[in-house]
């Protein structure tokens, strides 16, 4: 059980009046300044006080708020209206965003108070948050590694216990992953479940938005705030929220398919995890079996080829034109590849040219039009596989977190990183990951996870089972020492 309130808890204590939106928000901003050497927030919100006295206004005048005075931190890569927006890149070091996004207004709306932005990857490439502009965030459970990423920053906010939920995005794995190094629920929800509107496009095919969380019963409440149609989003689906959290006896014939070609190649706490999960599983009347899903063998090559060139002509519009920062030169083409070479790091510039590579004429067949069709073979797999499981299982990560610096010289290294979790992007299929234990590295205890993977527009079927897994205890949920209450 965490040691600290949930969002539930503080929700329900705002609306019983035992606390104050506004008290609740200045706990969150000293908890950052004391956590600040983690480097997980970029911009604090200097507005979050005001907007917590709207909050308790708006109670007082007798609004149903379901997130009532609840802070919380977004990626850095969702606008928020008249706040920086830098997606962790000096590109848009100075850019303020006119407008909210989508799952930002939801929030509110609900009574949320957002309190600041959380680091990341820049442009969300990456697995460890070291590609910010504005330096690594650190793992809470040891400075020297790495929290994973490219949502790094609010994996370590709800981990530190600054906020108890956050939003994140997840293209290729980048809310399960640093969730399962961090300790912590990641939910990467089916495409279209949650608007995208106003989330920095890295992939748009395979970008979502997902929260994290400490419990389910919190899962629960965040997704029926933020799921649902948005007209502004052309992708988003008509499919109305009902999250809850399921219980013990809902395990029962449960069928659960670990996918074969996830095993093997992890660190034995990583699969201690993973058994440990199958057999509490198993004791509450689950049906456990092993499934094979071939084509996830090609999921890692196939998602770096349409990844990239969707990030190439995503990221094109920075020019220094119209967004952001502007390096000045003799004509227009100088300036616009001066701000360029100076704006974007390393790893996006690699992106770009790999990227415009896989589209060009001549190796579109070769490469991208290749990837588009194993990405329909995958999605074809999955449907397979699901005709007779209810759910498929993996490990997260196939390794709990690395030492900083360790990758980053190998870009396929870190791009392996992601080798359970892009499949399921590619796919479009939500996937939940589940905080399941420790592995113990050189004297330290660090969190591994396991991952829930459900059909298209199960997401609900998810949350109901973390629910379910709390009631029989296989939730592994420890709060890093020095970060309690
Ligand atoms: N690590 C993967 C990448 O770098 C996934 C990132 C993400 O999900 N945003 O592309």
């Amino acid at each position: 059980m965490p040691e600290v309130p949930s969002a539930t808890e503080l929700a329900r204590a705002v609306r019983e009046r035992a606390t104050t939106s506004q008290a609740l928000v200045q706990a969150a901003l000293n908890r950052a300044g004391a956590a600040r050497a983690l480097n997980a927030l970029v911009t604090l919100n200097d507005r979050a006080g005001e907007q917590a006295a709207e909050v308790d206004a708006r109670l007082s005048a007798g609004e149903a708020l379901p997130l009532a005075g609840v802070p919380v931190v977004v990626k850095d890569n969702l606008n928020v209206a008249g706040t920086r927006t830098t997606c962790g890149s000096r590109i848009l070091s100075n850019y303020v965003s006119p407008y909210s996004a989508t799952v930002v207004e939801r929030l509110t709306q609900a009574g949320a108070v957002i309190v600041g932005k959380a680091n990341m990857d820049e442009f969300a490439m990456g697995s460890s948050t070291e590609s910010s502009a504005w330096g690594p965030t650190l793992n809470p459970w040891d400075p020297e590694r790495v929290p994973g990423g490219s949502s790094g920053g609010s994996a370590v906010a709800v981990a530190a216990n600054i906020t108890p939920i956050s939003l994140g995005s997840d293209t290729g794995g980048s809310v399960r992953q640093p969730a399962a190094l961090t300790g912590v629920y990641g939910l990467k929800p089916t495409y279209g479940r949650v608007s995208r509107y106003g989330l920095v496009a890295y992939a748009s095919s395979l970008d979502q938005v997902g929260p994290f969380a400490r419990t389910a019963a919190d899962l629960a409440l965040v997704m029926n705030v933020l799921a649902g149609h948005d007209p502004r989003d052309a992708t988003s689906l008509e499919a109305p929220p009902a999250f809850r959290t399921g219980t013990p006896q809902e395990l029962r014939g449960l069928r659960v398919g670990v996918i074969r070609e996830s095993l093997g190649g992890n660190t034995p706490g990583v699969e201690a995890a993973l058994q440990g999960v199958l057999s509490a599983l198993r004791d509450a009347g689950a049906v456990v079996s092993e499934v094979g899903v071939p084509s996830v063998q090609h999921a890692i090559a196939a998602y770096y080829l349409i990844a990239t060139p969707e990030a190439s002509s995503n990221l094109a519009r920075y020019d220094g034109m119209v967004y952001g920062a502007r390096v000045p030169a003799g004509d227009v083409m100088g300036s616009m590849t001066l701000t360029r070479e100076q704006g974007f790091g390393r790893e996006v510039q690699r992106r770009i040219l790999l990227g415009t590579y896989a589209l060009s004429s001549g190796y579109y067949d070769a490469y991208y039009s290749k990837a588009m069709r194993v990405r329909r073979l995958i999605a074809d797999d999955f449907a397979r596989a699901f005709a007779g499981v209810d759910l498929l299982i993996t490990p997260t990560s196939p390794f709990p977190a690395f030492r900083r610096g360790e990758k980053t010289a190998d870009p396929l290294a870190m791009y392996a990183a992601d080798v359970d979790t892009v499949a399921i992007n590619l796919a479009g299929l939500p996937a939940l990951s589940v905080p399941a234990g420790f592995e113990e590295v050189d004297g330290r205890r660090l969190p591994v996870g396991v991952q829930f993977i459900a059909p298209a527009l199960g997401d609900e079927r998810l949350v109901a089972l973390a629910g379910s897994l709390e009631g029989i205890g296989a939730v592994r949920l420890e709060t890093p020492p020095g970060y309690g209450a």
